[in-house]
């Protein structure tokens, strides 16, 4: 069985639409998580180059926020200082300058404009042209500046094309003259002092050009109308790319930073096909994993149904158990037998309601205490785990052999046959033996009888001198005083014992011979060699000997024996009707102790009735087909008292068949019997009776 069940899930297909449809999603499922992660992929591998370009750029804002905060704290510095020293010389001014400034490369200048007239400046060689410049004749700056000196608050414009050359960053601040003590003098404006920062060398120093190799870049500040429209460096065009963008906040104003990687955003990440071809390769192997399992599922699933079927195929009933005596599965014929309910017969239904159930099915529903021992009795041996072999005798009269077994994993298997047959087979054979070994008994008294009866007449008849009638006949000759007229008396004395004698010999002979017939007639009916031979017949020919015969044997009974016999003819054969007639007769006298005897024969369209009455004891009901079996006889007691070996129905139902007849019995106990033969008129009911 298991290599059959391997066979099984070796050739196994993928089988079942449900399976087909398992498949079908987990491919749709795995295709999509494959392309999903392909995306998050990509998408995690650009957020991670923007995420590093911010970060490259963040450190960029603070070098540039720093950058410019340096300088506005140098201009601070200085504006606080030419603020202590209102009336500061060039060479003076230089030399603080050089301090604060050191070798800073991209400061161009650190000019101071005192009433806003530039008359400081440093390094004064590059920019002695810038000397004597006043704000005042530049519509631009002059009122920028005023404002400036207004708000006390710095400025920082850019780019700008620079006096001495190229774009520059100005960083101005204004300078008030600081007087302490003296409040009002404190806020009197001396000027402004800017610091010129060379644009180019500005944002090399910071590394927007190291960045601008690998990135894009825009740098933009805001223009008139505070947009951020003024592009300070870099090509605006990014804008459009899903730039990062960045603030860069300064003391005044502020920046907008906007960058791409050259080229823009990569599509992919760098190791895509890679990638691709690993999850091609996982999203195999689980569907292959997939079809695995589906196959392995199927091939227990035919599994499963061809041991089903295969025990819902049994003749037997069929039910299982698992470890904790709760239903698995049972067949119909189970079902049936016990004519359980569907209901009750659910897997998972536990042993005990079920054998309660059965119980309550067997022989034991009168007697609560046999079904209360029953049931315990088969749970303890459940429990045990003990094989059980049982019969089980149900109200609808069914015989069931139960044989329960536990398996190695504790689960319960029990086969239910039916031997319901086997026992009514059994018990018919037992009573059909039982038959034989009467009838054996009955027969070998039967023949004993006459037998004995032959035998002892002949003993007599080689000894006649010690009969009585001859003893005494002897006597009388020797004594010689008899007349011959009294030895002649003796003589016929004699003779008729002898013929008394002779009589009873030829009697038993008879039914010597009769019984022989009939068990010759049973073989011949058994073999099926019985045959008749019908011809036309008249009914008197057939019932004046059988009457003759048997009125004697009334008479010696002291019955009654009348007939009623309608004159007309039959298709019959003749001896075999005779015979038939002779049994019903001779069981009607020989069952009838007192009454009447009677042979009515009635004639119909198509057939002759011959019923057969008596006043005997009669039949039961249950045992009019019973007396028609052969050796069956109903009181065996009475019926050895009776005579008779059990064949004679047997034999005539059959003869009675045999010329298309029927032979039947009706009764009443206690009132009589009355035996029906019925023959056809006709051989052919086609054929017109001619009586
Ligand atoms: P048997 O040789 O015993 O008479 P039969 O086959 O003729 O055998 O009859 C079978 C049995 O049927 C008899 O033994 C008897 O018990 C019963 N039987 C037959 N005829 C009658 C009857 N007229 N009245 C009562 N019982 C009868």
């Amino acid at each position: 069985m298991r290599n059959y069940i391997f066979r099984l899930t070796k050739k196994a297909k993928l089988g079942g639409i449900q399976n087909w449809i398992i498949l079908c999603i987990t491919v749709f499922v795995v295709a999509f998580v494959a392309y999903r992660a392909d995306q998050v992929s990509n998408d995690s591998y650009v957020q991670l180059v923007k995420s590093d370009t911010r970060i490259r750029f963040l450190d960029l804002r603070q070098t540039t926020v720093e950058a410019i905060y340096s300088k506005f704290l140098i201009l601070k510095e200085l504006s606080t200082f030419i603020g202590d020293n209102p009336d500061l010389t060039q060479a003076n001014y230089a030399k603080r300058a050089r301090r604060i400034m050191g070798s800073d490369r991209s400061v161009v200048s650190i000019a101071a404009a005192r009433d806003l007239t530039v008359s400081l400046v440093y390094p004064l060689t590059t920019n002695r042209n810038i000397l004597g410049f006043s704000y005042r004749n530049s519509n631009n700056e002059f009122p920028v500046v005023q404002q400036m000196l207004r708000d006390g608050r710095e400025t920082m414009v850019a780019p700008v094309t620079l006096t001495q050359g190229g774009s520059g960053i100005i960083l101005r601040a204004p300078v008030y003259i600081s007087d302490i003590g003296n409040e009002k003098r404190a806020s009197e404006p001396w000027g402004i002092v800017g610091i010129v920062l060379d644009y180019n060398r500005f944002i090399e120093e910071t590394g927007v050009l190291d960045l601008a190799s690998s990135y894009d870049i825009l740098i933009s500040s805001t223009d008139a109308s505070g947009e951020f429209n003024q592009t300070l460096f870099g090509n605006a065009d990014i804008k459009n790319m899903d730039p990062i963008i960045l603030d860069f906040v300064f003391p005044s104003g502020s920046w907008k930073v906007y960058a791409v990687q050259k080229g823009g955003w990569p599509q992919h990440a760098p190791n895509l096909w890679r990638d691709r071809i690993i999850m091609a390769f996982m999203a195999a192997i689980v569907i292959g994993i997939m079809i695995f399992i589906l196959r392995l599922a199927e091939s227990r699933r035919r599994a499963k149904n061809f041991l089903v079927n295969g025990i819902e195929a049994m003749d037997d009933g069929f039910v299982m158990y698992d470890a904790d005596d709760r239903l698995i599965l049972s067949n119909q014929k189970y079902r049936d037998l016990y004519n359980f309910s569907d209901c009750l017969m659910r897997p998972g239904t536990p042993f005990a309601e079920i054998l309660k159930s059965g119980v309550f099915r067997e022989e034991y529903l009168h007697d609560p205490e046999g079904q209360q021992k029953i049931i315990n009795r088969r749970l303890d041996a459940r429990r045990a785990g003990k094989a059980m072999n049982f019969e089980q005798h149900l109200l609808n009269g069914r015989v069931i052999h139960a044989s329960d077994r536990r398996m190695s994993d504790g689960s319960y298997v029990g086969v239910r046959v039916d031997v319901s047959e086997l026992m009514h087979a059994k018990e018919a054979a037992e009573t059909a033996n039982r038959a034989k070994t009467d009838f054996m008994g009955v027969l070998s008294h039967e023949l004993r009888t006459p037998l004995t009866v032959m035998l002892g007449v002949a003993k007599l008849s080689n000894n006649v001198h010690l009969l009585k009638p001859a003893k005494v006949l002897l006597a009388a000759v020797d004594a010689g005083d008899r007349s011959p007229a009294e030895i002649r008396l003796l003589i016929d004395k004699l003779f008729q014992h002898l013929t008394g004698l002779m009589a009873r010999m030829v009697n038993s002979g008879d039914h010597l011979l009769h019984l022989i017939n009939e068990v010759l007639d049973y073989a011949k009916s058994e073999s099926g060699s019985l045959s008749v031979v019908s011809e036309r017949c008249e009914i008197q020919d057939i019932t004046r000997p059988v009457v003759e015969q048997l009125r004697t044997l009334s008479d010696a009974k002291g019955l009654a024996f009348k007939t009623s016999i309608a004159a007309g003819t039959l298709w019959a054969d003749k001896a075999r009707t005779g015979q038939i007639l002779y049994n019903l007769l001779g069981n009607a006298i020989k069952f009838t102790a007192s009454g009447s005897v009677q042979l009515i024969v009635t004639i119909t369209q198509t057939e002759v009735v011959f019923d057969v009455h008596d006043t005997g004891d009669g039949i039961s009901e249950t045992e009019f087909e019973d007396i028609f079996q052969a050796f069956y006889q109903v009181d065996s007691t009475a019926t050895r008292h009776a005579g008779g070996t059990g064949m004679g129905l047997a034999i005539s139902r059959n003869l009675a068949e045999l010329q298309g007849g029927t032979l039947t019995v009706s009764s009443v106990v206690g009132e009589g019997s009355c035996f029906r033969l019925m023959l056809p008129r006709v051989s052919d009911p086609a054929i017109p009776v001619n009586s």
